[in-house]
């Protein structure tokens, strides 16, 4: 079958290995040069498969709004909010006050998160691929005693679903992270040893380089257009090329994995998936102390900045902003994530001179993302991953897969499912 994925972000260039070692003919269409050059190109490095929670949190609606105000709070809008942020927020909290809707997204996330983590190793053992990547663990640091109890909590959740975690008190912690030297305050962390790290941009460009190895084609620089169908199925895809000339392109089957782009694709099929862009920053910098800096990567609860090591470099990231498609990257927003840096990791870069990066977390406005066939019977959808992308893009493809190929797959979709959102 020749299956057509639109989107060479880290989840399309997955879909498209898992596809082609199915046996399928596989074609990547994607508009930037290179693959993993949108949301997947500088993000925090985390492959946090302990970590995945739904976006929309009933227990986050009261403690985010002081954060809104708050100088060196975590999360942002653009003022004033547009009309599509404002129909996000609505949604988001619709969802969050529906009863027993996180609980089991949560579950459905952290499941396919463990999946997503079995596929990784596989990918690992098959592939020679060189993207920084470890599996070293990954710690949530506890700035307050309250911080440390929440992360009971969330252990015997985990516990409950046989994923290990632990909880550190502060030498614990200082002893797996001895960079940790910061005047931040410390109580504790959870630690989650199984977690891993890793480059998702390299990592896309080096799988892209091995599906291409095995017969996948790129067509970069290829901008789609529209996706022509009947009521039944797609029937071919139109696409238009750098030198502006226009294509059709014909599939068997398409599976859109466009990020934050894919509803202006499935929208005039009748098909809207009401992806928000949530925009956040990140700095890159070369690591200039070895033992000052951290060992894999440590999360700061004080300004939810993300601290990670990617070989012999620093990647620290933060910020959850609602200001649609905005591409400007404000300084305020740059020094607060250098203050988490030299607060926890002093000495060990020149953050000054870090490579800023601004991306967009394509989500939904419950936090799940979409993965499952569309309203077609040739269209499948693999996009809308929100904060976990990389985290998921393994387990995810494996699970589209199965369901073009017509297999039950590995994980219950049913928190994952395109229609929910008309329900
Ligand atoms: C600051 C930040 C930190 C993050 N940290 C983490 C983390 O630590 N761990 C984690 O798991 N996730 C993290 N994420 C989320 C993760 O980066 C995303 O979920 C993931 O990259 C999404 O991948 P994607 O392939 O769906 O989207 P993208 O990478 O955006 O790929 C979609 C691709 O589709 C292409 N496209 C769209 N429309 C068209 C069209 N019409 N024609 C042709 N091409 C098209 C785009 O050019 C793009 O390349 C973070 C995100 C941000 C912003």
């Amino acid at each position: 079958m020749h299956v057509v994925v639109i989107g060479g972000g880290v989840v399309g260039v997955t879909t498209a290995w898992e596809l082609c070692r199915r046996g399928h003919q596989v074609t990547v269409l994607e508009r930037h040069s290179l693959a993993g050059n949108e949301t997947s190109k500088a993000n925090a490095a985390q492959r946090s498969y302990g970590v995945v929670y739904p976006w929309a949190d009933p227990a986050m609606v009261l403690k985010a709004l002081p954060w809104l105000v708050k100088q060196d709070g975590p999360l942002k809008m653009g003022m004033p909010p547009s009309l599509a942020t404002l129909r996000f927020m609505f949604s988001t909290l619709r969802y969050a006050w529906s009863p027993g809707l996180f609980g089991f997204n949560r579950r459905a996330m952290l499941r396919l998160a463990k999946h997503s983590r079995e596929r990784f190793l596989v990918l690992e053992n098959e592939l020679e691929l060189n993207f920084d990547g470890a599996h070293k663990g990954l710690l949530h640091l506890a700035s307050t005693p309250e911080a440390l109890d929440g992360y009971r909590r969330t252990q015997r959740l985990l516990k409950s679903m046989d994923i290990p975690a632990r909880i550190l008190n502060a030498a614990e912690v200082e002893q797996l992270e001895p960079g940790l030297s910061g005047n931040g305050p410390l109580y504790g962390a959870i630690s989650y040893d199984t977690d891993g790290t890793g480059d998702c941009h390299l990592f896309s460009r080096e799988l892209a380089r091995a599906c291409e190895e095995k017969g996948v084609v790129f067509r970069y620089e290829v901008d789609v257009e529209q996706l022509l169908a009947d009521d039944r199925r797609v029937n071919s895809i139109m696409l238009r090329c750098k030198d502006g000339q226009r294509e059709n392109l014909n599939a068997d089957a398409v599976v859109v994995s466009a990020g934050c782009w894919s509803d202006k694709l499935t929208r005039p099929l009748g098909q809207p998936l009401p992806i928000y862009p949530v925009k956040g920053y990140s700095l890159t910098a070369t690591i200039t102390d070895e033992q000052k800096a951290p060992i894999s990567t440590v999360h700061d609860d004080r300004y939810k900045v993300v601290m990670t090591r990617l070989g012999d470099r620093l990647r620290a990231t933060g910020f959850v902003e609602l200001n649609d498609f905005d591409r400007s990257i404000p300084q305020a927003r740059l020094e607060t994530i250098k203050k988490a840096v030299r607060g926890r990791f002093p000495g060990c870069t020149d953050i000054d001179s870090a490579e800023s990066w601004t991306g967009f977390r394509p989500m939904t406005p419950d936090g799940p993302a979409i993965i499952g066939r569309g309203n077609r019977e040739n269209l499948y959808l693999n996009t809308g991953h929100g904060v976990f992308g990389w985290t998921l893009a393994a387990g995810s493809a494996d699970v589209i897969a199965s369901v073009i190929d017509n297999q039950e797959p590995a994980v219950c979709l049913d928190a994952f499912r395109p229609e929910r959102f008309s329900e």
